[in-house]
């Protein structure tokens, strides 16, 4: 890649080591011409599964919109930035053990269930009104008011 700071093509490594419970490397580098130094992550997205929809339509997984899912979930909530993201890359790591090239939406919306309700209550209520169909409702508020007597 190019340096980013004089757009150098040539940049040697000086480090690299896993991170992210080795689902990252972290590389330190520094350009032949200028010698700045900088740092890389390598993720091997590759290894994501498709997301199949509701209408049998595939879509690739996508971070960001994830992300933004969670986010708007926990807006105004009392969860950090940290949080989150060890959040996504918990989720990533379990859409990759599947070791599925395919995995529903619904199972994603559960993963990401699953990690709400360890991050906020509130949170997970929030999303799980919008993602859950009309015809759970019922079971919906039971869990509602399990989670009211939990903790
Ligand atoms: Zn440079």
């Amino acid at each position: 890649m190019y340096c980013p700071f004089c757009s150098a093509t040539d940049t040697k490594v000086i480090d690299s080591r896993l991170v992210a419970d080795g689902h990252q490397i972290r590389r330190r580098r520094e350009c032949v011409e200028c010698h700045e130094r900088y740092t890389t992550f390598e993720t091997a997205e590759l290894l994501m599964p498709k997301i199949v929809k509701r209408d049998g339509s595939r879509e690739p997984f996508n971070e960001d919109k994830m992300r933004s899912g969670l986010q708007r979930a926990l807006e105004k909530r009392p969860v950090s930035v940290e949080k989150v993201e060890l959040a996504i890359n918990k989720l990533k790591s379990q859409l990759r053990a599947t070791g599925e090239r395919e995995v529903s939406s619904k199972m994603l919306g559960n993963l990401i269930m699953e990690q709400l309700i360890e991050l906020d209550k509130v949170a997970y209520v929030r999303f799980a009104s919008v993602y859950r169909s009309f015809e759970d409702i019922k079971e919906f508020g039971e869990e509602i008011a399990r989670l009211g007597d939990a903790k």
